[in-house]
């Protein structure tokens, strides 16, 4: 992420609405860019309970527990501090933003804020569908068991949920449980998903710092979420290659890629421009059988996944018609909200209306839920909202 971009970070009422850093103005253009795209619905499939707090939440939790390792408890200035310190290019540094973020968070009543606060967050960005996902085995340090802290979350999301429909803003959250790959509790997290998958949580994923972590090394709790007919999205292709790509589809049986941005790397693209690009097996297989890929352009920018946001693969995957999506992953760690990532790649590659309808078309036809109840979404929610849109200018 360069130092001139707008930044977007809480507000005054929680609500999340632009600063600027680097020294440079945004312009305003873009964010009006953002404003449009806020005011459309949208479905969000990759972002993280842990990395969405809001600032000032952080502070007022680790006040309320103890917790005196804060870089500050200035809200703007943690907002700050968080975002730099996930820009290192390293996705092992910025998985290190999560030690203070993890450690206010290991009660019910935590827990439930948070969640009932993404709710919220989301629901004000115009996010009508998400999957928020987290790693239950991370909030265990003050005797929760692992049924416990999925509770809190479950029922935060769905008060938080309940309070932005009777304000006028329907959003349904549904919940994705994450193993971590360096850890050995897979199997038992695969179970825990199995066990709430008609009380909130729709899927099972792995994440965590994935050099030397492959997916195969989990085969056992895929394998048993396949044969209980359950959902897979795998984090792979964002700090590792092919590989772990291919391990996360042929191996794993993973429905979905978190991030996959690699999947460029078996895309030839002739540096003439003349001949069309060459699509690999690998990457003509994950094209051919419509696997989504969950990207997420300035988490990838801050972790080295990609050099940037106008180069990332994004734009490349979308003319190619792979299954792309625009995903925030860490709102706070990249100080961002997905109506402002989908501004980004708008500006970046050049899209119109029919760009930003096609991400939200295609997450939802890539969400675990069922098929009636994507559909609806689909039909009831996203076409009306961009008919009239369609055929206006979308940048200015
Ligand atoms: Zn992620």
């Amino acid at each position: 992420m360069s130092l001139g971009e707008p930044r977007l970070s809480d507000g005054p009422t929680g609500v999340r609405g632009p600063t600027f850093t680097g020294g440079i103005a945004a312009d305003a253009g873009f964010v009006g860019l953002v404003e449009r795209i806020r005011r459309v619905p949208k479905v969000l499939l990759h972002d993280h309970l842990d990395g969405g707090l809001r600032p000032s939440t952080v502070i007022e939790l680790a006040d309320a527990v103890g917790y005196p390792d804060l870089p500050t408890t200035d809200a703007a200035e943690l907002g700050r501090w968080f975002v730099e310190s996930a820009d290192s290019g390293s996705l092992v540094r910025y998985l290190q933003t999560f030690d203070h973020t993890i450690a206010v968070l290991q009660t019910p009543a935590a827990l439930h804020r948070v969640a009932a606060e993404a709710a919220a967050d989301l629901a004000a960005d115009g996010v009508v569908y998400a999957e928020v996902r987290f790693a239950p085995e991370q909030h265990l340090l003050a005797g929760l068991s692992l049924d416990e802290v999925v509770e809190a979350v479950v029922a935060g999301f769905a008060d938080g949920a309940a309070t932005e429909a009777g304000g006028g803003r329907p959003i349904v959250v549904r919940t994705l449980l994450t193993a971590m790959r360096h850890a050995a509790r897979s199997l038992e997290i695969a179970e825990l998903t199995m066990r709430w998958r008609d009380r909130g949580v729709v899927g099972f994923d792995i994440a965590g710092a994935e050099a030397g972590n492959p997916p195969t090394r989990h085969l056992d709790a895929f394998q048993y979420v396949a044969r209980e007919n359950g959902h897979v999205t795998i984090h792979a292709g964002e700090a590792f290659g092919l590989p772990s790509i291919w391990e996360a589809i042929q191996w794993c049986g993973a429905d979905r890629l978190g991030h996959g941005v690699r999947i460029v790397d078996d895309i030839a693209v002739s540096p003439d421009d003349d001949a069309p690009p060459v699509i690999g097996r690998l990457a003509g297989y994950v094209r051919d059988t419509r696997v989504p890929l969950e990207l997420c352009p300035s988490s990838n920018v801050q972790t080295g996944a990609a050099v940037s946001i106008a180069q990332h693969p994004l734009g490349l995957l979308a003319d190619l018609a792979f299954r792309v999506t625009v995903n925030t992953d860490n709102r706070l760690m990249s100080g961002t909200s997905l109506s402002r990532e989908i501004a980004l790649s708008a500006q970046a590659f050049g899209w119109g209306w029919p760009d930003v309808r096609r991400m939200s078309v295609n997450a939802m036809k890539s969400a675990f839920l069922p098929f009636d109840e994507r559909l609806a979404v689909i039909e009831d929610v996203l076409k009306s909202a961009y008919a009239p849109l369609v055929g206006t200018p979308l940048l200015d």
